[in-house]
């Protein structure tokens, strides 16, 4: 027996199915969840010593890859002066100008704690600005665990079979209505009859919730084109896609300029982060300012907004996301070359480090119906065969793969080589 064997026999006796957010428990791949202890660089190590080349990154915020020398040095000045206080400090300035210098249209930006809170507050300032109800999200796209999201929500919510939770009130579900990733043409004609009662339309403007999947080109125009002409708000949900694919989120990468955006992780380096900010005359309206309320006991935690500050200066450095994108695309045509000798069926997407594999005969895959029909049973195969020759994948077929700047060629190359072992195998 494994130490996190033991470790996750424990757990389960305290704390729900023994993890604290659904997909860690391995729960789609089945097996037990490997308990780290410790991450470095491209890496992480578990409690029985044995290290990874890590593809999940804490599903995103380690752009720069775990405990780079700067952001750690940053967070403990921070610590040295204080947990927290309640009270403004210099460093959410700091932070809020570095986020609007970057972004597009981002006048104002308020901090929060989770991507969750990020995006249910841009929905309510959103109904309160349009003085509307309904919402339109897309099929496979996640945006948190708030109730009126968590309709037929992509990531853990998928692996579980329940795309609609349990305990999400009817009343407020009618409210949202779910439409297709990538089908431009069922936007209009909803509009169409419908436009003028949508509050806003919030969309993964890359979707890491369903694997990876791209807007494929005109879809965001389309969005921004329906919002203008029947008043509603567009919320462009950039928690991971925001300084990922770019210094200047997806909305930079494919010069679509949202009314809101909502971001997280990257934001954060690693600390609980969130933040939704965009065009002045929407962002007014919150208090203390306006009438919607919204508010937060360690919101700006100073601490959290130190890595913050470090994380966004080192990833604005010449040629980052050009490094990354290059090795991103060294490492998913390898697999695709791999795949390919061992004659598997296998196809990626990929945009700046955002990646994703998937087990299907489609040359391209473009909305949640192709992702659905992937063979999960051999992703399963492939993440333990993976996970086996010490590399680690996100341990379930829905998610995003995320290069950092910590991976070497090396990694790369030996993550392509023990994948070319897995699908071989894959073959019986
Ligand atoms: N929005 C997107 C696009 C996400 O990927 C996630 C989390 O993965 C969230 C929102 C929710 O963020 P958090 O887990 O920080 O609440």
């Amino acid at each position: 027996m494994s130490q996190s064997d033991t470790l996750f026999a424990q757990a389960g006796q305290y704390i729900p199915g023994g993890v604290n957010s659904p997909v860690r428990a391995f729960k789609a791949v089945g097996g037990t969840p490997v308990f780290l202890k410790s991450a470095s660089g491209a890496y992480v190590t578990d409690v029985d010593e044995k290290r990874y080349i890590d593809y999940v990154q804490s599903w995103g915020p380690m752009v720069l890859g775990h405990n780079h020398p700067k952001v750690i040095a940053a967070v403990i000045e921070a610590v040295e002066s204080g947990l927290t206080f309640g009270a403004p400090t210099e460093r959410e300035t700091v932070l809020a100008k570095m986020v609007c210098e970057c972004l597009p249209g981002m006048d104002l930006v308020r901090f929060v704690n989770s991507g969750t809170e990020a995006t249910m507050s841009a929905i309510r300032l959103a109904r309160a600005y349009t003085e509307r109800d309904t919402i339109v999200k897309f099929e496979g796209c996640y945006h948190g665990h708030s109730d009126s999201l968590l309709i037929k929500a992509g990531s853990g919510a998928l692996t579980l079979g329940v795309p609609s939770s349990p305990g999400v009130p009817a009343v407020l579900a009618e409210h949202t209505v779910t439409l297709n990733y990538n089908d431009p043409q069922q936007v209009e004609t909803f509009f169409a009859q419908q436009g003028d009662r949508v509050a806003c339309v919030i969309v993964e403007p890359v979707a890491g919730n369903m694997n990876c999947i791209p807007p494929e080109p005109g879809f965001l125009q389309t969005l921004r084109e329906v919002c203008d002409k029947h008043g509603s708000v567009l919320i462009f949900d950039e928690v991971m896609s925001g300084f990922r694919v770019s210094a200047t989120g997806a909305q930079g990468y494919y010069g679509v300029q949202p009314d809101l955006t909502t971001l997280g992780k990257v934001i954060g380096g690693g600390m609980p982060v969130g933040a939704f900010g965009g065009r002045a005359d929407i962002m007014n309206h919150l208090a203390p300012k306006g009438p919607v309320y919204q508010a937060g006991t360690l919101s700006g935690n100073p601490v959290a907004m130190a890595a913050g500050i470090a994380t966004l200066e080192l990833i604005s450095e010449p040629g980052f996301y050009a490094q990354l994108e290059t090795k991103t695309q060294r490492l998913v045509q390898g697999l695709e070359a791999e795949a390919r000798k061992a004659d598997i069926p296998f196809t990626t997407n990929s945009v700046g480090s955002m990646f994703g594999g998937f087990f299907t005969d489609e040359k391209k895959v473009v909305n949640y119906q192709q992702v659905m029909a992937c063979d999960t049973e051999r992703f399963n195969r492939f993440f333990h065969g993976m996970l086996e020759r010490g590399v680690y994948l996100a341990p379930a077929s829905y998610e995003a793969g995320f290069m950092s700047q910590a991976h070497s060629n090396e990694d790369i190359d030996t993550s392509i080589a023990k994948a070319g072992e897995v699908f071989t195998l894959l073959r019986n």
